[in-house]
């Protein structure tokens, strides 16, 4: 990924903070998916397409892949389990799945596949992640996560795949409904795999931070860097790693992340086939609220010690 190293090889290095523990959410998924800066900076594009939905199917598609987490301060960011004297990590899990759709959807042409960072022992924060996507003036933005239940896998209900999408009706909705549209497409082929599919998750900023027509912001911050940025974005959930059957039929083998990575592929195919190029429409000026100009506890939370970052596993 030399193109992103240019981008940002600074930053990268600066920044090694902004994977954040998100616990009190609705949801029984627990996994920190994933909030950031209120809003992200504006981002210098070179030029933008003038091409509309579904006008260009066979030109040429971008795609960005976000493995999620990376490594903080020495930990794995993300959630973590042992099962049978072995440790999974979310971060490695998420690295292979999102190898394995590179590696699908550049056997075709017309596809070209950028991952927001090349090593699970990498951490980029949430913002440049889709500041990256933006810049690369993303067709489709997915970043890829690996669940997580409070319980130590004793919740029993909480199992299958998930998208954190933008929820439509409000800022930049027809945006919003594409990437709805999109998550479900992978949604459903991951479902075809055998995972349950819990469906999209919309959740609301829970601190008053609003986009620039004052409607409601989006909590996660995928979704809300992709509307703010124009680009269709959201997070798919690839199945419980502390619920015993994902795991071990699912998210245990080589075999399996290639499963889940070409599941992606396929619905990002789809999906895009079906919309075409995406507008990209980028706001210019990003501003925020006065109540979050200087609260921006949804992105800024310090990881907790280590002991407990890495998740609801052992220890
Ligand atoms: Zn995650």
């Amino acid at each position: 990924m030399t193109q992103f190293k240019k981008l940002f090889p600074i930053a990268a290095k600066a920044f090694l903070l902004t994977a954040l523990i998100s616990t009190a959410s609705t949801s029984v998924s627990w996994a920190e998916e994933e909030t950031g800066p209120a809003f992200a900076p504006p981002v210098t594009k070179t030029a933008a397409p003038e091409i509309g939905p579904g006008m260009r199917n066979n030109s040429n598609f971008i795609v960005v892949l976000d493995p999620g987490h990376g490594k903080t301060g020495g930990h794995y960011s993300g959630c973590h389990f042992e099962y049978n004297g072995v440790t999974y990590y979310e971060d490695e899990i998420t690295m292979k799945i999102a190898s394995y759709t590179k590696q699908y959807l550049e056997q075709f042409p017309n596809y070209t596949v950028y991952l927001t960072k090349d090593s699970a022992e990498t951490t980029v924060p949430l913002d440049q992640r889709a500041s990256f996507a933006a810049s690369v003036q993303a067709d489709l933005f997915v970043s890829q996560h690996v669940d997580s239940a409070l319980g130590n896998g004793t919740v029993k209900n909480a199992y299958g795949v998930s998208s954190m999408a933008p929820r439509t009706g409000r800022f930049n909705n027809d945006l919003a409904l594409q990437s709805q549209e999109a998550a479900n497409t992978i949604l459903k082929q991951l479902n075809t795999l055998g995972l349950h599919n819990r469906g999209l998750i919309l959740r609301d900023s829970e601190n008053g931070t609003l986009f620039p027509d004052g409607s409601q912001a989006d909590y996660y911050a995928i979704p809300r860097y992709s509307q703010m940025y124009g680009i269709r974005g959201f997070i798919i959930e690839h199945g419980f790693i502390n619920h015993t059957s994902d795991l071990t039929l699912f998210l245990s083998t080589e075999e399996q992340y290639k499963a889940l990575g070409e599941a992606d592929a396929k619905g990002i195919m789809e999906y895009l086939q079906k919309a075409g190029k995406s507008t990209f429409t980028q706001t210019a000026e990003v501003t925020q609220t006065a109540q979050n100009t200087n609260n921006q506890t949804e992105g800024t939370v310090t990881p907790p010690p280590a002991s407990e970052s890495k998740g609801p596993g052992v220890n």
